[in-house]
């Protein structure tokens, strides 16, 4: 589900990908895979909502 339908910064097409997000907690590193709103002009990266939440749980 988009949250947006267009780049806040320069207005270019938004697709979702599944990229990997490093974690790192003391000494133990956890690769999630999460789906992100990525531009396909700039490349800018835009996390749901949901996403930034399972982040803080971590
Ligand atoms: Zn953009």
């Amino acid at each position: 589900m988009l949250s947006v339908e267009k780049c806040p910064i320069c207005g270019g097409e938004i697709v979702i990908k599944e990229v990997d997000k490093l974690l790192r907690g003391g000494n133990h590193t956890a690769i999630l895979k999460v789906s992100a709103e990525v531009c396909l002009s700039c490349g800018e990266r835009l996390y749901s909502v949901e996403t930034v939440r399972k982040f803080a749980k971590i």
